[in-house]
This record gives C-alpha cells, sequence and structure tokens, in this order.
C-alpha cells in the first residue's frame, strides 16, 4: 500500500475529532511530501536538527510536532517555528523553552510527558512533578509557554489490559488538570500498536509512524 492509501485507511478509523499527527521521523521527505500531498499537514520528529531540515525543505503551512525527547541546549534552534512540543519531562526543560519562546517573540503550546509505563526507560513526570509545575504555571512562571495538554506512552507489551490501565490513568491526570487549567485540551496518547486502545480511553491525538510510512531502518 501506498503512504496515501496508509494515510486514509488510519484516518478512516478515527473519529474526526482525533487529531492524527504523522510520525516522519528517519523518513526522507518524499515520504513527507507524499503524506502532505494527500492532505496530512501534522508531522511529528524526535530529533530537532532533522526536523529543523524538514522544516526548511517543505511547505510552510505544515505543523511540527516535536514528539522525542529534547536537550534544553537544542531549544533555540525550533522555538523559531514550532507548533506542539509534546515531551516536556522536566521543569528546567520548560523554563529553557519559555526563555526561547520569549526570545523570538511567541508563546509555545507544549504538552507534559507523564510517565504511566512500567518501563524505567521511558521519561516522564510523576504526579507530584505534574502538581509543581501546574502550581507554578498558575503562578504565572511562565508566560511565553502555554500549556495545553498531556502526553503519555503505554508499557510495550502485548498486554491490551496493562496498556488499556496506562492510558486510562493518563485520562485521569489530564481530566483533574483541565479542571485547574482552562487551556488543556489536548491528551497525547496512541502510536501505531496502540491507538485504537488510547482513543477508547480518551485520547484526543495520535502520534502515528509506521503504520503510515512503513517499518523504520535506523
Ligand atoms: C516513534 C514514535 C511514535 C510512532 O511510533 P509508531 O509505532 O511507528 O507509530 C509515537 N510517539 C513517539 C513519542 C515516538 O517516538
Amino acid at each position: 500500500m501506498s503512504i496515501k492509501e496508509n494515510l486514509h485507511q488510519v484516518l478512516s478509523t478515527i473519529p474526526q475529532e482525533v487529531n492524527l499527527v504523522a510520525v516522519s521521523k528517519t523518513k526522507p521527505e518524499e515520504d513527507l511530501q507524499a503524506a502532505y500531498n494527500a492532505g496530512q499537514r501534522i508531522f511529528g520528529e524526535n530529533k530537532i536538527q532533522e526536523m529543523t531540515h524538514k522544516f526548511e525543505a517543505l511547505p510552510k503551512d505544515i505543523e511540527w510536532h516535536m514528539i522525542g525527547h529534547v536537550q534544553s541546549n537544542k531549544v533555540k534552534y525550533m522555538a523559531p517555528y514550532v507548533s506542539l512540543i509534546h515531551g516536556v519531562d522536566r521543569e528546567k526543560l520548560l523554563k529553557e523553552i519559555n526563555k526561547q519562546a520569549a526570545k523570538n517573540e511567541r508563546v509555545i503550546d507544549c504538552l507534559l510527558q507523564m510517565h504511566i509505563a512500567q518501563e524505567e526507560t521511558k521519561f516522564g513526570l510523576d504526579a507530584s512533578e505534574l502538581a509543581q509545575i501546574i502550581d507554578n504555571t498558575l503562578a504565572e512562571a511562565y508566560p511565553n509557554v502555554r500549556l495545553v495538554g498531556l502526553m503519555g506512552m503505554a508499557t510495550f507489551t502485548s498486554d491490551q489490559d496493562q496498556i488499556r490501565a496506562e492510558f486510562a490513568s493518563l485520562k485521569q491526570h489530564f481530566d483533574q488538570t483541565a479542571n485547574q487549567l482552562q487551556d488543556f485540551s489536548i491528551l497525547s496518547m496512541g502510536m501505531s500498536g496502540d491507538y485504537p486502545i488510547a482513543i477508547e480511553e480518551g485520547s484526543t491525538m495520535i502520534r502515528v509512524g509506521s503504520k503510515i510510512f512503513g517499518e523504520r531502518n535506523y
């Protein structure tokens, strides 16, 4: 199947109000252009340098989402153009995003990444770190950042019940936080292998790579 067919296949199985981020990391610009020509406008990358090259080469109405782990010293390279940063997993990073956004006279939309998986290897905040960041945000510590939601990754397992429980816990954190922050509206959860479960558990934004572009060769 072509990229266009894969894309339409995914879109045909998700509710209209769920946003699709096409995860194009490691893929060549031609593949992104093919998805763009089929109507896709939101792309997700996990390396700032690669995303910046693609931003420069591809049409300017693309929304670029940073979905990977972000090093603070690289925020400056994407601050002029990034649409949404999904992986804010520490307050130090939020501070740096706020600083670089101010330099660019922008307000940058961010998601806080929560640690919901059992795997130690995955990044993310715990409940108390989340509460601390929300308190400081309410105290207007980060005027050039708009916190718009949460992101999380489930454990890589075939146990569907476990995946479902992890997404449900993220949804609970989301609902609690949405009571405190008026801009909170995005719950980014679900990838190629688990997005149907994520949508059942309340996802509003899925990040799908291999199902659209094929397997990645690193
Ligand atoms: C790579 C990646 C995805 C997409 O993974 P697929 O299994 O190819 O759909 C989604 N989210 C994050 C954070 C990723 O790094």
